[in-house]
Protein backbone atom coordinates (compact mmCIF):
# COMPACT_ATOMS: atom_id res chain seq x y z
CA UNK A 1 0.00 0.00 0.00
CA UNK A 2 2.86 2.61 0.93
CA UNK A 3 4.29 1.66 -2.38
CA UNK A 4 1.57 2.49 -4.63
CA UNK A 5 0.75 5.80 -1.90
CA UNK A 6 4.64 6.98 -3.36
CA UNK A 7 4.17 5.52 -6.43
CA UNK A 8 1.11 8.23 -7.14
CA UNK A 9 2.69 11.27 -5.05
CA UNK A 10 5.74 10.26 -7.74
CA UNK A 11 3.46 10.43 -10.44
CA UNK A 12 1.82 13.87 -9.35
CA UNK A 13 4.74 15.09 -9.32
CA UNK A 14 6.27 14.31 -12.53
CA UNK A 15 2.94 14.88 -14.01
CA UNK A 16 3.30 18.57 -12.89
CA UNK A 17 6.66 18.87 -14.71
CA UNK A 18 4.66 17.11 -17.58
CA UNK A 19 2.30 19.74 -17.93
CA UNK A 20 4.56 22.47 -17.14
CA UNK A 21 6.71 20.66 -20.41
CA UNK A 22 3.49 20.28 -22.75
CA UNK A 23 2.65 24.05 -22.10
CA UNK A 24 5.30 25.41 -23.49
CA UNK A 25 5.65 22.69 -26.39
CA UNK A 26 1.83 23.56 -27.10
CA UNK A 27 2.80 27.17 -27.26
CA UNK A 28 6.29 26.82 -29.38
CA UNK A 29 4.09 24.86 -31.87
CA UNK A 30 1.45 27.47 -32.22
CA UNK A 31 4.09 29.93 -32.21
CA UNK A 32 6.27 27.95 -34.72
CA UNK A 33 9.05 28.11 -32.91
CA UNK A 34 11.21 24.91 -32.18
CA UNK A 35 10.92 23.94 -28.85
CA UNK A 36 13.25 20.47 -29.22
CA UNK A 37 16.68 22.97 -28.85
CA UNK A 38 18.10 24.40 -26.31
CA UNK A 39 15.99 27.52 -26.03
CA UNK A 40 16.03 28.95 -22.43
CA UNK A 41 12.70 29.63 -21.21
CA UNK A 42 12.13 33.46 -20.42
CA UNK A 43 9.94 35.76 -19.69
CA UNK A 44 8.39 36.98 -22.75
CA UNK A 45 7.68 40.58 -21.48
CA UNK A 46 10.81 41.35 -19.94
CA UNK A 47 13.16 38.80 -21.85
CA UNK A 48 15.24 37.92 -18.24
CA UNK A 49 16.39 34.32 -18.67
CA UNK A 50 14.59 32.23 -15.94
CA UNK A 51 16.17 30.71 -13.32
CA UNK A 52 15.45 27.14 -12.34
CA UNK A 53 13.86 28.41 -8.89
CA UNK A 54 11.48 30.21 -11.15
CA UNK A 55 10.45 26.68 -13.20
CA UNK A 56 9.20 24.77 -10.60
CA UNK A 57 5.45 23.54 -11.56
CA UNK A 58 2.90 24.99 -9.42
CA UNK A 59 5.27 26.43 -6.42
CA UNK A 60 7.01 28.81 -8.41
CA UNK A 61 4.14 30.51 -9.60
CA UNK A 62 2.46 30.58 -6.37
CA UNK A 63 5.19 32.19 -4.63
CA UNK A 64 5.76 34.35 -7.35
CA UNK A 65 1.92 35.46 -6.55
CA UNK A 66 1.18 34.92 -10.28
CA UNK A 67 3.93 37.69 -11.53
CA UNK A 68 7.27 37.71 -13.24
CA UNK A 69 10.01 37.99 -10.39
CA UNK A 70 11.91 40.48 -12.49
CA UNK A 71 9.37 43.43 -13.89
CA UNK A 72 6.17 42.23 -12.52
CA UNK A 73 4.39 41.46 -15.39
CA UNK A 74 1.20 38.92 -14.82
CA UNK A 75 2.25 35.27 -15.74
CA UNK A 76 -1.11 33.79 -17.38
CA UNK A 77 -3.18 31.84 -15.30
CA UNK A 78 -2.76 28.85 -17.73
CA UNK A 79 0.79 27.97 -16.60
CA UNK A 80 -0.47 27.56 -13.14
CA UNK A 81 -3.43 25.45 -14.55
CA UNK A 82 -1.96 23.38 -17.05
CA UNK A 83 0.76 22.42 -14.60
CA UNK A 84 -2.18 21.37 -12.28
CA UNK A 85 -4.03 19.23 -15.06
CA UNK A 86 -0.96 17.37 -15.72
CA UNK A 87 -0.68 16.80 -11.79
CA UNK A 88 -3.90 15.38 -11.83
CA UNK A 89 -3.56 13.01 -14.68
CA UNK A 90 -0.72 11.64 -12.92
CA UNK A 91 -1.85 11.08 -9.77
CA UNK A 92 -5.51 9.56 -10.83
CA UNK A 93 -4.12 7.19 -13.22
CA UNK A 94 -1.42 5.84 -11.08
CA UNK A 95 -4.28 5.76 -8.29
CA UNK A 96 -6.07 3.82 -11.18
CA UNK A 97 -3.62 1.56 -12.41
CA UNK A 98 -1.21 1.46 -9.30
CA UNK A 99 2.26 -0.22 -10.90
CA UNK A 100 1.50 -1.53 -13.95
CA UNK A 101 1.88 -1.96 -17.25
CA UNK A 102 -1.07 -0.14 -18.00
CA UNK A 103 -0.16 2.99 -16.17
CA UNK A 104 2.30 3.56 -19.06
CA UNK A 105 0.10 3.58 -22.07
CA UNK A 106 -2.82 5.34 -20.49
CA UNK A 107 0.00 8.51 -18.98
CA UNK A 108 0.97 8.44 -22.44
CA UNK A 109 -2.31 8.55 -24.52
CA UNK A 110 -3.23 11.48 -21.75
CA UNK A 111 -0.23 13.18 -22.12
CA UNK A 112 -0.52 13.17 -25.59
CA UNK A 113 -4.12 14.37 -25.68
CA UNK A 114 -3.03 17.35 -23.15
CA UNK A 115 -0.88 18.92 -25.56
CA UNK A 116 -3.81 18.25 -28.37
CA UNK A 117 -6.51 19.44 -25.93
CA UNK A 118 -4.13 22.75 -25.37
CA UNK A 119 -3.29 23.48 -28.77
CA UNK A 120 -7.22 23.03 -29.84
CA UNK A 121 -8.07 24.91 -26.82
CA UNK A 122 -6.43 28.13 -27.25
CA UNK A 123 -6.03 28.16 -31.18
CA UNK A 124 -8.70 25.83 -32.82
CA UNK A 125 -6.22 23.39 -34.17
CA UNK A 126 -5.59 20.03 -33.45
CA UNK A 127 -1.86 18.86 -34.80
CA UNK A 128 -1.60 15.71 -37.08
CA UNK A 129 1.75 15.18 -35.69
CA UNK A 130 0.63 14.81 -31.97
CA UNK A 131 -2.20 12.21 -33.37
CA UNK A 132 0.18 10.16 -35.28
CA UNK A 133 2.84 10.25 -32.31
CA UNK A 134 -0.04 8.99 -30.26
CA UNK A 135 -1.09 6.22 -32.53
CA UNK A 136 2.34 4.86 -33.52
CA UNK A 137 3.25 4.76 -29.61
CA UNK A 138 0.27 2.93 -28.73
CA UNK A 139 0.61 0.37 -31.21
CA UNK A 140 4.57 -0.09 -29.88
CA UNK A 141 3.16 -0.31 -26.54
CA UNK A 142 0.46 -2.68 -27.60
CA UNK A 143 3.44 -4.90 -29.26
CA UNK A 144 4.15 -6.84 -25.77
CA UNK A 145 0.13 -7.42 -25.91
CA UNK A 146 1.05 -9.33 -29.30
CA UNK A 147 -1.22 -9.50 -32.22
CA UNK A 148 -4.61 -9.86 -30.81
CA UNK A 149 -3.75 -6.87 -29.18
CA UNK A 150 -2.32 -5.11 -32.29
CA UNK A 151 -5.70 -6.13 -34.21
CA UNK A 152 -7.46 -4.62 -31.10
CA UNK A 153 -5.38 -1.53 -31.40
CA UNK A 154 -5.82 -0.70 -34.97
CA UNK A 155 -9.43 -1.39 -34.68
CA UNK A 156 -9.80 1.42 -32.44
CA UNK A 157 -7.87 3.78 -34.47
CA UNK A 158 -10.65 2.56 -37.45
CA UNK A 159 -13.63 2.77 -34.90
CA UNK A 160 -12.42 6.51 -33.11
CA UNK A 161 -11.53 7.85 -37.24
CA UNK A 162 -14.56 6.52 -38.28
CA UNK A 163 -17.19 7.69 -35.84
CA UNK A 164 -15.86 11.54 -36.40
CA UNK A 165 -15.55 10.84 -39.72
CA UNK A 166 -19.06 9.94 -40.54
CA UNK A 167 -20.24 12.73 -38.34
CA UNK A 168 -18.16 15.27 -40.46
CA UNK A 169 -19.70 14.26 -43.61
CA UNK A 170 -23.68 14.45 -42.01
CA UNK A 171 -23.14 17.75 -40.38
CA UNK A 172 -20.59 19.45 -42.37
CA UNK A 173 -19.34 21.34 -39.76
CA UNK A 174 -18.31 22.05 -36.06
CA UNK A 175 -15.78 19.12 -36.12
CA UNK A 176 -12.58 19.04 -38.36
CA UNK A 177 -10.61 16.37 -39.57
CA UNK A 178 -7.84 16.78 -37.17
CA UNK A 179 -11.29 15.43 -34.12
CA UNK A 180 -11.06 12.80 -36.65
CA UNK A 181 -7.17 11.53 -36.81
CA UNK A 182 -6.93 12.60 -32.76
CA UNK A 183 -9.70 9.83 -31.90
CA UNK A 184 -8.07 7.98 -34.26
CA UNK A 185 -4.46 8.01 -32.61
CA UNK A 186 -6.35 7.80 -28.90
CA UNK A 187 -7.89 4.74 -30.89
CA UNK A 188 -4.77 2.90 -31.34
CA UNK A 189 -3.55 3.77 -27.60
CA UNK A 190 -6.83 2.21 -26.05
CA UNK A 191 -8.47 -0.54 -28.31
CA UNK A 192 -12.06 -0.20 -29.57
CA UNK A 193 -14.20 -0.94 -26.65
CA UNK A 194 -12.44 1.66 -24.73
CA UNK A 195 -12.71 4.34 -27.64
CA UNK A 196 -16.17 3.58 -27.83
CA UNK A 197 -17.01 4.16 -24.21
CA UNK A 198 -14.51 7.64 -24.85
CA UNK A 199 -16.32 8.82 -27.49
CA UNK A 200 -20.04 8.15 -26.03
CA UNK A 201 -17.99 10.32 -22.65
CA UNK A 202 -16.80 12.75 -24.89
CA UNK A 203 -19.92 13.74 -26.45
CA UNK A 204 -21.71 13.44 -23.94
CA UNK A 205 -19.91 15.87 -21.88
CA UNK A 206 -19.05 18.11 -24.63
CA UNK A 207 -23.23 18.37 -25.28
CA UNK A 208 -23.86 19.02 -22.11
CA UNK A 209 -20.49 21.90 -22.03
CA UNK A 210 -22.27 23.35 -25.24
CA UNK A 211 -26.01 23.60 -24.13
CA UNK A 212 -24.49 25.28 -20.55
CA UNK A 213 -22.84 28.28 -22.47
CA UNK A 214 -25.61 28.65 -24.80
CA UNK A 215 -27.80 29.04 -22.38
CA UNK A 216 -26.01 31.07 -20.73
CA UNK A 217 -25.38 33.19 -23.50
CA UNK A 218 -21.63 32.96 -23.62
CA UNK A 219 -21.34 31.36 -26.81
CA UNK A 220 -23.53 31.97 -29.74
CA UNK A 221 -25.00 29.14 -32.08
CA UNK A 222 -23.09 29.57 -34.61
CA UNK A 223 -19.75 29.97 -32.50
CA UNK A 224 -17.15 26.96 -33.22
CA UNK A 225 -16.67 25.43 -29.74
CA UNK A 226 -12.90 23.20 -30.30
CA UNK A 227 -14.36 19.52 -29.58
CA UNK A 228 -10.60 18.20 -29.29
CA UNK A 229 -10.92 19.22 -25.39
CA UNK A 230 -13.98 17.31 -24.67
CA UNK A 231 -12.89 13.97 -26.66
CA UNK A 232 -9.43 14.60 -23.84
CA UNK A 233 -11.70 14.70 -21.35
CA UNK A 234 -13.85 11.76 -22.29
CA UNK A 235 -11.05 9.47 -23.04
CA UNK A 236 -9.24 10.62 -19.58
CA UNK A 237 -12.58 9.39 -17.89
CA UNK A 238 -12.71 6.24 -19.85
CA UNK A 239 -8.98 5.90 -18.78
CA UNK A 240 -10.35 6.10 -15.39
CA UNK A 241 -13.69 3.81 -15.27
CA UNK A 242 -13.93 2.43 -18.73
CA UNK A 243 -13.45 -0.65 -17.55
CA UNK A 244 -15.77 -0.45 -14.61
CA UNK A 245 -18.33 0.76 -17.24
CA UNK A 246 -17.54 -1.94 -19.61
CA UNK A 247 -18.54 -4.53 -16.74
CA UNK A 248 -21.47 -2.82 -15.69
CA UNK A 249 -22.60 -3.61 -19.14
CA UNK A 250 -21.74 -6.99 -19.01
CA UNK A 251 -18.40 -7.04 -21.28
CA UNK A 252 -15.35 -7.70 -19.49
CA UNK A 253 -12.35 -6.29 -21.40
CA UNK A 254 -8.69 -6.73 -19.85
CA UNK A 255 -6.68 -3.63 -20.47
CA UNK A 256 -4.82 -2.69 -22.37
CA UNK A 257 -5.44 -6.48 -23.42
CA UNK A 258 -5.77 -10.06 -21.41
ZN1 LIG B 1 9.50 39.70 -16.82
Amino acid sequence: MEIKVAFIILNIFFGTCMGSFLNVVAFRTLEDRSWWGKERSKCPKCGTLLKSIDLIPLLSYIWLGGKCRYCNTKIPRRYFLIELTGGAIGGLLAWRWGISYATILALMTAYGLLLSGITDLFSGYIYDLYALIIGIAGLLLRLPGGWVSLVDGVEGALLGFGVIAIIILVSRGGMGWGDANLMAGTGAALGWKMTGVSLYLGFMFGGAIAITLLLLRIVKRKDAIPLGPFLAIGTFLSLLFGKAILNFFGTHPGWPWF
